[in-house]
């Protein structure tokens, strides 16, 4: 099981989104998935090129546009592991609407953001993750705007499976990615990934003595709702780990009436030539 392929990332030196490939190639191999069976669509930022990254099957999509495909390439071919990926501008600002969605709809993908607090890709502009007052070429005096909080939307939004790590964490984050290949749901990983070329704030250091890990508390119940919420806001959703999951909630897929367990994709459309042309000239 080589998740690796012969492409050089050309991420800058010391880039935490090294790590996140890295933990995903591991999860995938420790989950026991073949290259073939497993899907990574990306969005654009530095981090979207990730799908580039790894061997398996990948797209690189539009801006804040990986969920729309992944859930298409899901619901094609649900016997696909599909893992969508972005960064916090790529899947916070233009692609919020479709993460909030993507949400509450379920579906059994895994979203992992490589959370910079910042734009790398168009060298260093403020995204809805970075503080108040973080000051950048576009906010000159400092920004604002209030932060936006990923994890507590994602409760909101009716989320079956919420964790946050760290790039420097490679074990949790191995971890949390296994577990939410795992989760028979839509499961939001939100990485803190330092970008080290731009963002000298929210820097590796900072990280570490920010983070409040949640092995601090071994009572903490993963599957109350109002609990995860209060100690995201306890923590002004520094906390990483398990942070919550509903392991009721049906998937997507298995809550819409007569969807197959066969991925549509390999299903016999029982049609001839003559059906098939009629069929696809419908659609153009
Ligand atoms: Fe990583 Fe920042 Fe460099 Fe982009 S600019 S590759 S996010 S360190």
């Amino acid at each position: 099981k080589e998740f690796r392929n012969n492409v050089k990332p050309n991420w800058c030196p010391g880039c935490g989104d090294f790590s996140v490939q890295a933990a995903i190639q591991r999860a995938a191999a420790n989950v026991g998935l073949e290259p073939e069976s497993l899907a990574v669509i990306s969005g654009i930022g530095c981090s979207g090129r990730i799908s580039g990254y790894i061997n398996a099957y990948g797209f690189h999509g539009i801006h804040g546009r990986a969920l729309p495909i992944a859930q298409g390439v899901k619901l094609a071919n649900r016997e696909l592991t599909v893992i969508a990926s972005g960064g916090d501008g790529d899947g916070f600002a233009i692609g919020m609407g479709h993460t909030v969605h993507a949400i509450r709809r379920n579906l059994n993908i895994t979203y992992i953001v490589m959370d910079n607090q910042i734009y790398g890709l168009t060298k260093g502009q403020t995204s809805p993750r970075s503080a108040e007052g973080f000051k950048t070429k576009s906010t000159p005096e400092g920004s604002i705007e209030s932060t936006l909080s990923p994890l507590e939307i994602a409760l909101s939004a009716g989320a079956t499976f919420v964790a946050q790590s760290f790039s420097s964490d490679l074990k949790q984050l191995t971890s949390l990615i296994e577990q939410g290949l795992r989760h028979e749901g839509f499961s939001l990983i939100n990485v803190f990934s330092p970008c080290v070329t731009f963002n000298k704030v929210n820097t590796y250091d900072w990280f570490k003595e920010n983070i409040v890990n949640l092995e601090q508390y071994p009572d903490y119940n993963p599957h109350d709702r109002v609990v995860a919420m209060n100690k995201i806001m306890e923590t002004n959703g520094m906390l990483t780990g398990l942070i919550y999951q509903n392991k009721e909630r049906k998937s997507y897929e298995d809550m819409i009436s007569g969807f197959q367990a066969e991925g549509l994709a390999k299903q016999d459309l029982k049609l001839d030539a003559a059906q098939f042309d009629k069929l696809v000239a419908e659609f153009r």
